[in-house]
């Protein structure tokens, strides 16, 4: 169920392996999966499932878009039809290592820097899972001998019996509630998935310095080396700051790693964890500490993830488009050390934008609000900072920070919420801000 990247890569590895594949898409496919498809002689369904076609599979792979309170997906439950993952599937065919990468924030730049190192090492890697190719795909070719995935709470839910070599978890701060009946708890747990079935071969890296993954990690009790990663304490083994806080230190087996913070190539507090977890994973995998430290220099940020723009009449323009929540937007500002004209807004996926007054009262000097309803944005910053406007698209939010910033202040783009009100995407929201910058 589905026809995107992770669907037609589950129907392709299930095509290679033998199985009688169907692909049923409620929308419309885009081309280069219709294309891939009908090359291969899949059949498919788009606008529309068949349920009685559904209803008769012996498993279904289902999207991580589809919540599992969608109708059909309620009536494959109730048959006692197994409804998994393109990453469940895949795993099943794997023969190669993997690296699983989870957290609320932060996977999509720590997977890439731990495929980096991998890269940088020589070993034969994959990066798959929320990221470029999908999981399936890679695996119904065999190309690697390791995989590093990215992997959303909505693909944990439906994995079972896949097993993680070395298994990453950033951090949990509130995201997608709605999905999560607005339970921390069931959010957490989902999480924690990534680490079930592992053994006392696998390493499970986590973030000592985050409360829930702290609270449920006793609980959890979990099977694999346990490694944490800390700036505020020293972890034995894992990874910490040494006592003058200038360098990341980590430990493993008797080795140990060191660093200067200041040559790390991501820069901020949040970006510190996401390359002490890299690390700490370099280290579990026996990648030379030269290798590691080399690659964690060369790794260049993402973009729409604090991504320096551009500077115009001496304002620096950052693009963070891809912060859609409150932890990442707290990041975001904690980063900031110039005053700041702060565009926030889109859609809400349950904030509380109570967290970040502390942070505004410190560091930004105007709001700008792009989205559709900005009203809960006013409630919580009316008197913490000294000017708010409204704008409705990204062309008249870049014209109004520009109008509200002198030379050297900053324009920060870190919207703590969803997109989907004026833009496709974070992406196009990225994009068009980034055009509107190089219009002024
Ligand atoms: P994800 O793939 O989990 O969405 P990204 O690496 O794409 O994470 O980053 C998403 C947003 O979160 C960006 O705005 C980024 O600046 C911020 N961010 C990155 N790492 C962290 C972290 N460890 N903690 C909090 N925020 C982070």
């Amino acid at each position: 169920m589905g026809g995107g990247e992770s669907g037609v890569g589950a129907a392709v590895l299930g095509q290679v392996k033998g199985l009688d594949v169907f692909l049923s898409d409620a929308g419309s496919i885009k081309p280069a999966y219709l294309k891939m498809l009908q090359e291969r002689g899949i059949r498919y369904e788009q606008g529309g499932h068949s349920e009685l076609l559904t209803l008769n599979a012996d498993e279904v792979v289902k999207s991580p878009g589809i919540p599992d309170t969608a109708p059909l997906v309620q009536k494959l439950v109730k048959a006692g039809i197994p409804v998994i993952s393109e990453i469940e599937l895949a795993g099943r065919y794997a023969k190669a290592k993997t690296v699983c990468v989870t957290g609320s924030n932060g996977k999509t730049t720590t997977a890439s820097l731990i495929y980096h190192i991998m890269k940088g090492a020589g070993l034969n890697v994959g990066l798959g899972g929320n990221i470029g190719k999908s999981f399936a795909l890679q695996v119904a070719a065999e190309e690697y001998d390791y995989y590093v995935l990215e992997l959303s709470s909505f693909q944990l839910d439906s994995m079972y019996n896949f097993k993680a070599d070395i298994a990453v978890l950033l951090n949990i701060t509130p995201d997608h509630m709605d999905r999560y009946d607005h339970s921390l708890e069931r959010y957490a747990r989902s999480k924690f998935r990534i680490a079930q079935n592992m053994d006392k071969k696998g390493c499970f890296i986590y973030c000592a310095d985050d409360e829930v993954t702290m609270k449920y990690l006793p609980e959890i009790g979990i099977q694999a080396q346990l490694l944490g990663f800390s700036q505020k304490r020293q972890i034995i083994p894992g990874g910490f700051l040494n006592s003058n806080n200038t360098k990341l230190v980590s430990m493993y087996k008797n080795d140990v790693f060191e660093m200067l913070t200041d040559e790390l190539s991501l820069k901020g507090k949040h970006n510190l964890y996401n390359s002490m977890a890299a690390v700490t994973a370099g280290q579990a995998l026996r990648i030379k500490k030269e290798n590691i430290r080399n690659s964690l220099i060369s790794f260049e940020s993402i973009e729409h993830r604090l991504e320096p723009v551009l500077r115009v009449g001496g304002v620096l323009f950052i693009n963070d488009s891809k912060a859609t929540n409150i932890n990442a937007t707290w990041y975001a500002l904690e980063s900031m050390t110039a005053p700041t004209v702060w565009i926030v807004g889109g859609v809400d996926k349950g904030n509380d934008y109570g967290e970040l007054t502390e942070l505004v009262k410190q560091k930004v000097k105007a709001i700008v609000c792009m989205g559709v309803d900005n009203g809960k944005i006013h409630e919580a910053f009316k008197g913490v900072a000294p000017t708010i406007v409204d704008t409705q698209s990204a062309e008249g939010a870049v014209k109004a920070a520009y109008n509200l910033s002198d030379k050297g202040d900053t324009v920060l783009l870190s919207p703590a919420c969803a997109s989907f009100d004026l833009f496709q995407n974070y992406e196009d929201r990225g994009r068009q801000f980034k055009s509107a910058i190089r219009y002024l």
